[in-house]
């Protein structure tokens, strides 16, 4: 065996000074070259350490090794054993913290480009139509209802499929795929890519009802009486937190959930050849550091911001976002406006916002979360010119569901719904997964707990 170089192969990409003035995707993928380079550095490590890092197992070296056999075909079909969206996964999940953070190269050098390796195999599957045929499973005559058509929902939805149940799915707005439609941006994944994941559970055979809203038009306890033998909740944390600052109602202000709804979902980027319209000023700020802020950040480049600014209590060691996603947002002009947050808002008599006062901040002891503590510098206000400001600072489950499902325990900190780790909440016949139970989490977190959920409702329905 050749010497194994200690370096990723890099992912091209569109050059940083393109790329932000349009919205397509940044990272182009793995050519087949470049990913049979990259699957030679596996060392196929008998106990591999990079398995236990993924949450849903995924059989990493294995389809690693079929890429090294060329057979890019049969790698698909050994990723989707565990993993029902790959070509989703590949781009989206925080493989640094995850599989590569485990694999054993990464001791010495870069770990395997796993998730980019998972990206080529998944986009070349998706290059190829005849393979996503489906097989007519029989039915078990068992009705389930999910509702939610984020990973969760459409992981859970296809696993109930392909074990023979009859799946309806109830999404609150006029397309499937949740925050994969609506939040995460086109450049970072562009939404033929989630259509295409999705048109294969419709394959499956999986119904899919838009414009329902549960806990309004219809119940969970109206869906049971109904016919449904088994509900599954996976309607995520899409509620967004806002800091209650004076000021906070000026014209200007975004969450970051409407700002990139506007874009993503309703093409605000296109208007008017869409509809709906999008206001940037000048200049931007972002309050948080997450992937959302990242990706609201790099948005508001796009829509033609000049200045567009991260403003974060802590450090740039602290920022929550994956690596990839700021890098890229730092390329593309993004500035960081650290320890720093503001305390109020200002506007001028039209109501629109024309600033911010902030404060500094430094770092203390390690709170709860074993992050240092950001304590804020007496004196230190000062003033920032913005004109748009998105709120970034996490969100929590929207109570219309929860709120009138009688008998549905939930959290009495973050209202998110009580589950076991198989999905199994307080109410007989009613299981809940993904971003509503954990609070805002990650892909490939609801998806696993789609897949535990769907095992599970499956148990009950046959014990039924
Ligand atoms: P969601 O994706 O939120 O789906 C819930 C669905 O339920 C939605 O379609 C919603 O419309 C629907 N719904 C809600 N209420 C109702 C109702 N009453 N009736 C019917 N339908 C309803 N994670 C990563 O791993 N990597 C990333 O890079 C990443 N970036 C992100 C960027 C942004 C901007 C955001 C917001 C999140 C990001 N995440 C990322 C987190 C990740 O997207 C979520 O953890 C994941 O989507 C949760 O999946 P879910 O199915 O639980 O919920
Ligand atoms: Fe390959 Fe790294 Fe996993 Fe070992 S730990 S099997 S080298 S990806």
């Amino acid at each position: 065996m050749s010497k194994i170089t200690m370096k990723k192969n890099e992912m091209p990409c569109q050059e940083a000074a393109d790329r932000k003035t349009n919205f397509n995707e940044v990272a182009l993928g793995y050519s087949e070259e470049v990913a049979l380079n990259e699957a030679d550095r596996c060392l196929e490590c008998k106990k591999p350490k990079c398995v236990e890092g993924c949450p849903v197992e995924v059989a990493i070296p294995d389809f690693i090794k079929l890429i090294k056999e060329k057979d890019y075909k049969g790698a698909a079909t050994k990723l989707k054993e565990k993993n029902n969206l790959p070509a989703i996964c590949g781009r989206v999940c925080p493989q640094e913290s995850q599989c590569e953070a485990k694999c054993i190269l990464s001791k010495k050098g870069d770990p395997v480009g796993i998730g980019r390796l998972e990206r080529f195999v998944a986009d070349y599957e998706l290059n190829l139509d005849e393979i996503k045929e489906v097989e007519k499973i029989p039915s078990t005559g068992f009705k389930v209802a999910v509702i939610g058509a984020g990973p969760a929902g459409l992981t859970a939805a296809g696993d109930l499929a392909k074990m023979g149940h009859e799946v309806t799915v109830f999404e609150i707005l006029h397309v499937a795929g949740g925050v994969l439609m609506y939040g995460i941006p086109e450049f970072r994944l562009p939404k033929n890519v989630v259509q295409a994941e999705i048109d294969y559970i419709k394959k499956l055979g999986v119904k899919f009802e838009t414009n329902a809203v549960v806990g309004k038009a219809t119940s969970v306890d109206e869906l049971l009486e109904d016919g449904f033998d088994a509900v599954f909740i996976g309607t995520g944390a899409g509620l967004p937190y806002f800091m209650n600052l004076p000021g906070e109602n000026y014209n200007g202000v975004y969450s970051a959930n409407e700002f990139l709804t506007r874009t993503n979902l309703m093409k605000a980027y296109k208007f008017p050849e869409y509809h709906t319209p999008i206001k940037v000023g000048k200049r931007v700020a972002v309050l948080g550091a997450g992937n959302v802020a990242m990706d609201a950040a790099r948005t508001a480049l796009r829509l033609g911001a000049e200045e567009s600014y991260i403003v974060y209590r802590r450090s740039e060691a602290e920022m929550p976002a994956r690596h990839e996603e700021i890098e890229h947002a730092l390329e593309e002009g993004v500035k960081l406006m650290l320890l720093t947050s503001p305390t109020e808002f200002h506007g001028d008599e039209d109501g629109n916002l024309t600033g911010m006062t902030c404060v500094k901040y430094e770092l203390g002891e390690p709170d709860d979360s074993g992050r240092r503590r950001p304590v804020k510098i007496e004196g230190s206000e000062h003033h920032v010119e913005v004109e748009t400001v998105v709120v970034a600072i996490g969100q929590g489950p929207n109570p219309l569901v929860t709120s009138t499902t009688p008998g549905l325990d939930l959290n009495e900190r973050n209202g998110t719904i009580k589950a076991d780790e198989r999905g199994i909440t307080s109410k007989s016949g009613v299981f809940a997964g993904g971003d509503v139970v954990t609070g805002a989490a990650t892909v490939i977190l609801a998806m696993g707990a789609g897949k535990q959920a769907a095992q599970a409702i499956d148990e009950y329905l046959r014990n039924k």
